[in-house]
């Protein structure tokens, strides 16, 4: 059986997974980076890199007040202290800016995103 470790943008971990095991010797036991269980896959969030920490399948990159992934890479202005780059789906707080208001129900369903979960659009024109 192969790793079933997700890499992003690069596709599955083509590793065998150590017998008995769903995830290969290098990702068996890789933390997420917001909870701490078993990681999944890496994070695809990109800005002048791409983000690439692990994460599991409950949690994902935090959107930041300014509807951005908070900036990936250097020359971003600062955010609050507090801010996580990473949360719990049911955590995240905002929409990206390019989500328009009619497209809120489609963003949360595609981003596995509980409907109940009440998130502030930051879509600019
Ligand atoms: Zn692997
Ligand atoms: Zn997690
Ligand atoms: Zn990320």
């Amino acid at each position: 059986m192969k790793c079933k470790f997700d890499l992003g943008w690069s596709g599955k971990c083509k590793s065998d997974a150590i017998k008995g095991k769903e995830y290969c010797e290098e990702h068996l036991e890789v933390k997420c980076k917001s909870c701490g269980i078993q990681a999944t896959h890496l994070c695809g969030e990109t800005g002048q890199f791409v983000c690439g920490a692990p994460l599991c399948d409950d949690c994902t990159h935090n959107v930041s007040p300014r509807g951005d992934n908070g900036g990936i890479g250097f020359g971003y202005p600062k955010l609050p202290d507090d801010w996580k780059e990473h949360c719990k789906k049911s955590d995240q707080k905002y929409a990206p800016w390019y989500v328009k208001p009619k497209f809120l129900d489609l963003w949360k369903k595609e981003n596995n995103i509980p409907e109940d979960v009440e998130v502030i659009l930051t879509y600019r024109d």
